[in-house]
């Protein structure tokens, strides 16, 4: 990853053109989950992750209430949202930071705690968008391996060096696995205490395991932990783009300084008040998640895959015959309308990962895979 291929760098930068700053060309292109598959005309989306039942019907009407004063810039504090957030969380409104998505968050903690020569640490399947923001400041990202798709903190901790700035896991993790508590712990004594630990819980409230904390607690006790969460997921709000992070005081100053002063829009805004006031909706996502989750893995199970046992929305299995299976199998179920993920990205060539969808598309992608495996049911 240290330089970008010759002829790529020929085509980005003509001769007497201005030059990027280093790491910008390094960055490798994001490949988003599918929407669209051929000849499909409404294909069925397990690809990134998305709430199988849409979003709630009270955040949809907030957004539309809200198209009236789309003239209007939004409240640059988001004030009324990080109010609702502590509310709902039991947390200071003043150590919440709100986010264009939790990406931006990561890109603004980055662009506060590292740049070139530094070095951030994070796990090898762990989430794509880490190297990305950690090239883009010019810093380098460094992997730690994972053992059986899990975070491994020994390894985590010996791939820290006295250059290591920041270090990020994703709990649950891209894989769908996470880190007990007193795992996250222990990582966070190992490590130096101006070494910021960015626990990305994304998937949080997806997580029934008693021994998860999403990072409420570790940030409550240490001045070098942040925590970011997303509307993207379980909320069901990805197309509004809203993130937010727990930080201690002095990092959510530095976030504060750093973003844009409009970062979060008006529609995000009022959706995700709303979001946060339908308390029935986020049960139902979940109760629908903890039933089709060990549905689909049992159904993964019984065809002869190997899923990966997820907290998360989405299963993450691999394929016996390797990534040319699991290719064939994409490209079969990519002819069927029914749209996975490939996983070569995260150095998972051989796996696919599917999300929890509603029952009718998931009955799609199990029969077109027990189809393509020759074992129909
Ligand atoms: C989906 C996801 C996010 C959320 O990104 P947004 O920008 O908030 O949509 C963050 N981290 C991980 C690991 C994810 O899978």
């Amino acid at each position: 990853m240290s330089t970008p291929p010759r002829g790529e760098t020929a085509r980005l930068v003509p001769d007497a053109a201005p030059r990027p700053r280093p790491g910008a060309l390094l960055i490798p292109p994001y490949v988003a989950g599918r929407s669209a598959a051929p000849g499909a005309v409404r294909p069925i989306k397990l690809s990134s992750n998305e709430c199988a039942l849409g979003a709630s019907p009270k955040a949809v009407a907030a957004a539309h209430a809200a198209s009236g004063d789309l003239h209007r810039y939004p409240d640059s504090s988001a004030a009324a949202l990080r109010a609702a957030i502590a509310a709902a969380n039991g947390l200071p409104a003043e150590q919440i930071v709100c986010g264009d998505g939790s990406d931006e968050l990561l890109h603004l903690l980055v662009q506060g705690y590292a740049g070139p020569g530094d070095e951030v640490v994070y796990s090898e399947h762990g989430f794509v968008v880490y190297p990305m923001v950690t090239l883009a400041v010019g810093a380098t990202p460094v992997k730690a391996p994972e053992k059986a798709c899990r975070v491994d903190v020994d390894a985590m901790l010996a791939t820290v060096t006295p250059r290591t700035r920041i270090v990020f896991v994703a709990n649950p993790n891209s894989t769908g696995t996470y880190l007990p508590a007193s795992e996250v712990d222990r990582l966070r004594r190992g490590l130096a205490p101006d070494v910021l630990l960015v626990l990305d819980a994304a998937y949080a409230e997806y997580v029934e395991a008693p021994d998860y904390d999403a990072g409420i607690a570790q940030v409550r006790a240490n001045a070098g932990t942040v925590m970011t969460r997303t509307f993207s997921k379980a909320f069901g709000l990805a197309g509004v783009r809203l993130g937010w992070a727990f930080c201690p005081p002095a990092i959510a100053e530095v976030l504060n300084r750093l973003r844009a002063p409009f970062n979060v829009t008006l529609p995000a805004q009022v959706a995700g008040v709303a979001a946060l006031d339908d308390k029935e909706f986020l049960a139902s996502v979940c109760a629908h998640n903890a039933h089709w989750r060990p549905w689909l893995e049992r159904q993964l199970r019984e065809a002869g895959l190997d899923p990966v046992p997820s907290v998360a929305n989405f299963v993450l299995t691999r394929f016996p015959g390797g990534e040319t299976q699991a290719s064939a199998a994409n490209a079969h179920l990519t002819a069927r309308g029914v749209l996975v993920r490939e996983m070569k990205a995260y150095g998972l060539g051989d796996c696919l990962r599917i999300t929890v969808g509603r029952e009718d598309e998931l009955g799609a992608l199990v029969g077109g895979l027990r189809d393509f495996l020759g074992r129909p049911a």
